[in-house]
């Protein structure tokens, strides 16, 4: 197998979304092929892209044509839509285009040479004896093509023969919609936490371009009412933000609610993105993740050095391990997301607002109450 400046280093990146064009725009010194399924890329769109400012920096996006809208507050509602609470900080998210991001980094990843071939499936691969020791099977139209590869790199997403064995999977549908009154305060972005409405999950609206125009969602529950609730929530944005004018898109997609798979390298395989149930499980943010690993993943294949890798990817499963406990514990009782939310709004003033490390959050919470257990024992 070749090493660093060995052209000779053949990478099939299978998925085309974000999790593989961003390993591939990190590579620079081997022969590098993305294929993608679809013809057109990060089509059929999926995905909110609401993400943290330190998410969007690693994955390059915060350039003007991807940043859709920049938030300050975000505000939690509860079922008829009255706010529990809500957390602030400059800037607190960003909500990035997709599928403009997916376009953004091909032409990244094609300025570097790489190939990006659309409509091209990956069915399968077999590790074989002999100089690359990797076949992947390619299917383009009706034929059906065997590349030899020295690596793989599995970036198919969450619909796909690849199976992350126990990975909680919900169904998510979300509209964008146009309002004829802008929602007032647009800088905000709403989560409603209502078990009739997002059993399991919540709903959300982000609103955009100055609130004249907003992306509405949920997810969790039977998948057969979702369409119907998706129009119970267009309802309640109508009556409590702004009149909806006009439907404009509805995508719909799965999230992830983890928990995350133990490897993320095999024999000649490693995996990124949704394939890993990484996604953070309270929000089922994926992006996050993704921003982590691709350039370590990059660099472990072109340098051959792997330890870097496993022991970026043991921190972060670990910390959504532990959101992923947190987050089923809250969620087993309505009442309990409603106080945990209240809570963290509340008692956590002063605390650093981290939008992707949910358990900062409760680490700097038990500092605040053993810090105050001890006051109250001094003054004794
Ligand atoms: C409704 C909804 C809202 C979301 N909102 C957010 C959010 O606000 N913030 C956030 O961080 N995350 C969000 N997510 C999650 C986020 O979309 C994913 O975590 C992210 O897209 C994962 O990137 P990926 O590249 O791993 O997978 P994908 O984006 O799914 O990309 C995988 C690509 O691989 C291709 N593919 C699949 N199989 C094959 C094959 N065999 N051969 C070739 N190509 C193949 C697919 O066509 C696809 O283009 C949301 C998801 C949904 C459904």
């Amino acid at each position: 197998m070749g090493g660093i400046g060995d052209p000779e280093l053949r990478v099939v990146i299978a998925g085309g979304g974000p999790a593989g064009l961003s390993v591939a725009v990190n590579m620079r010194s081997v022969d590098v092929v993305v294929y993608e399924r679809a013809r057109k890329l990060g089509h059929p769109p999926h995905c909110a892209g609401i993400v943290s400012p330190a998410t969007a920096k690693r994955l390059g996006a915060i350039v003007p044509e991807l940043v859709e809208a920049v938030y300050n507050r975000t505000v939690f509602l509860d079922g008829a839509l009255r706010e529990i609470c809500s957390i602030e900080a400059r800037p607190l998210a960003f909500k990035i285009s997709r599928p403009g991001l997916e376009e953004y980094l091909a032409s990244r990843a094609e300025a570097l040479g790489h190939r990006v071939v659309r409509g091209a499936y990956v069915s399968g691969y077999s590790i074989e004896k002999g100089k690359r020791g990797l076949r992947v099977k390619i299917r383009l139209g009706s034929s059906v093509d065997v590349i030899e590869a020295d690596w793989l790199v599995v970036a198919t997403g969450a619909q796909t023969w690849w199976k992350s064995r126990g990975c909680k999977r919900l169904l998510g549908v979300e509209a964008r919609v146009s309002l004829s009154k802008r929602i007032i305060d647009d800088s905000a972005f709403y989560t409603i936490h209502s078990t009739p409405l997002a059993p399991g999950f919540f709903a959300w609206v982000a609103p955009l371009h100055g609130g004249r125009v907003a992306t509405l969602g949920l997810a969790g529950g039977t998948p057969g009412t979702l369409m119907e609730r998706l129009k119970t929530l267009i309802g309640l944005v109508s009556k409590h933000f702004a009149p909806v004018s006009r439907v404009l898109e509805v995508r719909s997609g799965i999230i992830l609610g983890g928990p995350p798979v133990e490897e993320v390298l095999q024999k000649h395989v490693a995996m990124i993105g949704d394939v890993l149930c990484a996604s953070k499980p309270f929000t089922g943010g994926g992006l996050y993740a993704v921003s982590l690993l691709a350039k370590p993943l990059a660099e472990a294949i072109e340098k051959e050095r792997f330890e870097p890798l496993r022991s970026i990817w043991h921190d972060l499963r670990r910390e959504l391990l532990s959101q992923y406990l947190l987050t089923r514990m809250i969620r087993s009782r309505d009442r309990l997301v409603a106080l945990a939310l209240s809570t963290v709004c509340k008692e956590l003033k002063g605390c650093k607002v981290d939008f992707d490390k949910h358990t900062s959050l409760v680490k700097c919470y038990l500092l605040k109450l053993a810090k105050s257990l001890r006051s109250i024992s001094t003054r004794r």
